[in-house]
Formats: structure tokens, sequence, C-alpha cells
């Protein structure tokens, strides 16, 4: 039997309607930007697998350095314990992050990394001995799938059965340019009774959105009506972390610095699940009291696992390089070259990019999860392609050491399917 009858026997996979999508392509080695099945053919990771795989996959640098901590310190209890690469980790990613953050809190997914922030600022208020409950969020924001995270989500295709049991969350629309002294007006208004805890948000793009992308300066002011109401800012930077943007984080584009920020997917280099929620010390503080209970109790079994954070550190170390800042600005160039391009083809509505994140609408309407996408992802997956389109967008997020050669066989192939398959 082929491993994919045999995962079909026991294996339930994420986000699956397994009635209709019986069967998962068994992927059996990955090297660089390239995934193998177990028939042997081979597809371009054209999304980092799910924007973490920034490094390429397998990355020598970054294996041989988890392979060495493997044999030195694998596990320890991150409470009452402390250990060298979460020290070494914390100084890295500090000097990098926006100025105002200053303490890291260790947890093992992108949602729960929005759990914690979402604690930490309903926490911070109720210390203060403020009752705020509420929390705004973005229209099609998406955070994760615990049920803080899911409450602040507004994608309803992933909620449904469990929007009776979620916090309080008040919407408001993303910024567009034109609609920014509306949406003021509208937090003035939801603000009135002094109700509001934080605001969590994606900054500048919106990933499971469909790559919506945000006005930086409507952005700018919501964030400044926050700071000056008391509003927890929660930037979720899960998606948009590490360099993605053309910035380290997507908040370094922004005027206004976030209370706090949530990273995962590239914070490990794709090699193993961990995240971290950074905060300001003004945070922080209100954390510290000679009574017990006004601390953070919250953590994982897992938290700071020095095979994870060894591995975060080698990820920052090569972010960080020469190579890979030179490697960032080719792919921006190189997406700008083909939205210029594509954007004539009749079939395209619209392109659009931040950094390396290029998305283009297609004409024509389609399901998220419907019957024309997964024509569309089928024929990319025939062309040696592995990218999956989202509505009507089609969106390349490749990993940062893609070559010229596999960013035009991407770009082809998109062109073919938009000329054969819509
Ligand atoms: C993927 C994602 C999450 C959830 O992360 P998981 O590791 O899948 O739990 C949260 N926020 C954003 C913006 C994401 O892209």
């Amino acid at each position: 039997m082929t491993y994919k009858e045999r995962d079909k026997q026991h294996l339930w996979h994420p986000l699956t309607q397994h009635q209709v999508h019986p069967e998962s392509t068994a992927i059996v080695r990955a090297e660089g930007c390239t995934l193998f099945d177990e028939d042997g053919h081979s597809y371009i990771d054209a999304i980092a697998s799910w924007y973490t795989c920034m490094y390429g996959h397998c990355n020598l640098y970054i294996t041989s350095k988890v392979s060495a901590q493997m044999q030195t310190l694998d596990q320890v209890v991150f409470s009452s314990m402390t250990h060298p690469p979460a020290i070494e980790l914390a100084e890295a990613l500090v000097s990098i992050l926006p100025n105002n953050q200053e303490k890291l809190f260790f947890s093992d997914n992108g949602s729960t990394a929005v759990e914690v922030g979402i604690k930490m600022a309903l926490q911070y208020h109720f210390n203060k001995g403020e009752r705020r409950h509420v929390l705004i969020a973005f229209e099609d924001g998406f955070h994760g799938d615990t049920f803080g995270a899911m409450s602040v989500s507004g994608l309803s295709v992933y909620n449904g059965p469990f929007e009776d049991f979620f916090l309080e969350v008040k919407r408001i629309p993303t910024p567009d340019g034109s609609n920014h002294e509306r949406i003021i007006e509208q937090l003035k208004d939801l603000s009135k009774d002094h109700k509001i805890a934080a605001f969590v948000y994606e900054p500048l793009v919106q990933g499971a959105a469909a790559m919506q992308m945000h006005n930086k300066n409507g952005l700018d002011q919501i964030l400044q009506f926050c700071k000056t109401h008391g509003i927890i800012t929660v930037a979720d930077e899960v998606m948009t972390g590490f360099g993605k943007t053309g910035k380290h984080f997507a908040s370094l584009h922004l005027t206004t610095q976030p209370d706090v920020i949530c990273l995962s997917k590239a914070l490990t280099a794709g090699l193993l699940p961990m995240a971290i929620t950074s905060c300001s010390l003004e945070i922080y503080e209100a954390f510290l009291s000679d009574d017990i209970t006004k601390g953070f109790f919250h953590g994982h079994t897992y938290s700071a696992n020095p095979l994870a954070c060894t591995a975060a550190l080698a990820g920052i170390e090569l972010l960080l390089s020469e190579d890979m800042q030179e490697n960032i600005q080719n792919i921006i160039h190189s997406h700008q070259g083909f939205g210029e391009h594509i954007a004539q083809h009749p079939k395209v509505k619209s392109v659009r990019q931040t950094g390396i994140i290029f998305a283009l609408d297609i004409n024509t309407k389609m399901e998220r999860y419907g019957n024309l996408r997964d024509r569309l992802f089928q024929f990319f997956m025939d062309h040696g392609v592995f990218l999956r389109p989202l509505g009507n967008t089609i969106y390349i997020l490749a990993p940062f050491t893609i070559s010229q050669g596999e960013l035009n066989t991407i770009y082809q192939v998109i062109e073919s399917a938009l000329d054969s398959v819509i």
C-alpha cells in the first residue's frame, strides 16, 4: 500500500472536508524550495509550507545547529529553570523587534501566541483594577483556532459552530486609504463606555483573508487612537514576521508600535513548533506584585524548548545575513516585474504586493473551498508547483532562498492556469 492509501485509515487532516477531499499527497522528502512525493514527483513550495520555511527546507546551517543542541540539552522545565538557547534567542530577537518590546513569553503555536496576547491584555486591565472585557478586531481577520484566537477571527467559514461561545468582539473595517476617518468615528463610539481591553490585528497584510493589504497611514491612525484610549494593541505578526514584508516585522513600517506582538510560523524557520508573545515593559510591570495571583499563570509543558529556540536563533542569524537580505530584495523586484506583466491579463482583476508577499485577484468568482479553486490547485500541482488559491486570490509567499528560475516557473504556471483553467 502507498502512504497515500495508508494515510486514509487513521488520519484526520486539518481544514479538510474528508468526504470531498479523501486524498493527501504523501511528501517523503524536502530540500531547499522543493517537496518530493512518494511517486517521485517534485513540487516547488511556493507558499513556504504556510510561511514557515523561509530559509529553505532542511537548511543545513539550521539542522546542524539543532542536531548539536539535541545532544547537549533536549528539554527542560521552563518554570524555575532557564537555559542558554532561550537566553540567546531572547537577546537576538529583542534586538530586531520594535524598540519598545522588552519581554518574551513562550508558547507552542500561532494560536497560543494570540491567546497569550489576549490574556495579557485582559489581565493588564484587571491588575490595574479596571474591568475591560471587549476586544476589537478587523473584519476577515484570522488569528488561530483556540477560543480566544477564534473569537477575534472574523472568517466565519472556520468559526460557525463555536460563535455562541466567543469572547465579546467588535469589528472594524480594514483601512483602505479612504475610510480611516469613519473607522476612527466608529472607534470613538465603541470606546465611550471604556470597556475596550485590546485591539488585535494583523499589521498590513491579512494572510488568511487572501493577503488583503492595509493602508499604512490608516492603520497608524487606528493604533494612535488605541494608545490614547488605554486600548492595548496586540499585533499578530505570526504570518508577517521575519522579513516577509521587506522589513524584519510589519510593525516596523508603522510609526506607532504595538504593546504586544505575537510570533510563530517563520520564528523557528519551519523546523519545530514554537511561538513567542513579546510585550513592552509597561505591560510586564503590570504583572509585578507582592500578590502572587497578579502574575501571569499561563504555561505550556514545552515552553521554550531548547531545540526550537536553537532553530529560531539560527533562523534569525540567516535572516540578518547579507545574502538573505539580498535575496529578499531580489524577490521583491522580481515580483514587481511579474505584477506589471500579469496585471494586463484579461482574467486578472488586480495585483498587490507587500515585500515578498504577492497576490493577484482573478475576475471569476470562486468559492473559498469550491470546485474552480480545486481545479486550479490541481493544475498547479500537476505542473509541479505547490500553491493554495484562497477565494478569488492566487498568492505567492516563497522561501527567501528561491532561485530566479524557480520563480519564473511559478509565474509561468500561474499564467498558463489563467489561460487554460479560469
Ligand atoms: C497561522 C496564523 C495563526 C495561527 O497559527 P497556528 O500556528 O496555525 O496556530 C495566527 N495568526 C496568523 C496571522 C496566522 O497566519
